[in-house]
C-alpha cells in the first residue's frame, strides 16, 4: 500500500486546491474521485437519462468505461478513450454526478479504480467518502470543511473570475441542497471518519490549510 492521505468534505470547500498543493508537496499523485463521477454522469447526461431514473444510472453507467492517466502531473479523466476533462466542469455535469453518485451501482463501477490506485501509488485523494468507505486504512484522513456562505462566496468569485453571470443565493441553495443529497444518501454519505482531522477552513488561507494537513503527514 502507498502512503495515503484522504480528504473528504463538502462541496466547495477548496478539497481539490488543496489536495493538489498536498500532493505537490509531497511529491505524491493527486487523484480526483469526483472527476470520475462527472466523467460517469456526462455519459448519463448524453444518453439522455434524468436526473431520477436510477433503472438508468444502474443500466447505463456500466457503458461508462472510466480511467485516469497523468499529463504533466494533470489527472486526466478518459471516458471510453477519450480525454473529456474539458467537459466534466458544468453546473449540469455537477448536478447530474451528485444525483448519480448515490446510486450503488455507479459507486462500485470507480471502487476498485480508486482502491487500486491508492495500493500502488502514494496519493491524495480527495471525495465524500475516501477515509470512510475507500481507503478506511489511509495514514492521514482529514475532513475539510466551510461554512455554507463562504463555500458559496468562493464559487461566486471563481465563476465571476471567469466572466460568468450568477447569483449568490442560487448558488448557495444549490450547495446546500447538494450537501443534503451528499450527506443523506444511504450508500457512502458523507461523513467525517471517526479517525478525521476535522479542519475548517472558513477564516483559514490556502497556504494555512495547506500547512496544516502537511504537519499531519510529517
Ligand atoms: O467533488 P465534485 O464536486 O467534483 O463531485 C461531484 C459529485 O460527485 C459530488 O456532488 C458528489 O455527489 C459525488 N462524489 C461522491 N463521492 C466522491 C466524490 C464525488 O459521491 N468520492
Amino acid at each position: 500500500m502507498g502512503f495515503n492521505v484522504a480528504i473528504d468534505g463538502p462541496a466547495g470547500a477548496g478539497k481539490s486546491t488543496i489536495a493538489k498543493l498536498v500532493a505537490k508537496e509531497l511529491g505524491f499523485i493527486y487523484v480526483d474521485t469526483g472527476a470520475m463521477y462527472r466523467a460517469i454522469a456526462l455519459y448519463l447526461l448524453n444518453k439522455g437519462i434524468a436526473l431520477d431514473d436510477q433503472e438508468g444510472f444502474a443500466k447505463y453507467c456500466k457503458e461508462a468505461d472510466v480511467t485516469i492517466k497523468y499529463i504533466d502531473g494533470i489527472q486526466v479523466v478518459m471516458l471510453n478513450g477519450e480525454n473529456v476533462n474539458a467537459f466534466i466542469r458544468t453546473e449540469a455535469v455537477g448536478n447530474m454526478a451528485s444525483a448519480s453518485s448515490a446510486n450503488p451501482e455507479v459507486r462500485n463501477r470507480l471502487l476498485s479504480l480508486q482502491r487500486n490506485l491508492a495500493e500502488e501509488f502514494d496519493v491524495v485523494m480527495d471525495g465524500r467518502d475516501i477515509g470512510t468507505n475507500i481507503l478506511p486504512n489511509a495514514q492521514v484522513k482529514i475532513f475539510l470543511t466551510a461554512s455554507a456562505d463562504v463555500r458559496a462566496k468562493r464559487r461566486y468569485d471563481e465563476l465571476t473570475a471567469k466572466g460568468e453571470e450568477c447569483d449568490y443565493e442560487k448558488i448557495k441553495a444549490d450547495i446546500i441542497e447538494r450537501d443534503e443529497r451528499d450527506s443523506n444518501r444511504a450508500v457512502a454519505p458523507l461523513k467525517q471518519a471517526d479517525d478525521a482531522h476535522f479542519i475548517d477552513s472558513s477564516d483559514m488561507t490556502i497556504e494555512e490549510v495547506k500547512n496544516a494537513i502537511i504537519a499531519f503527514c510529517r
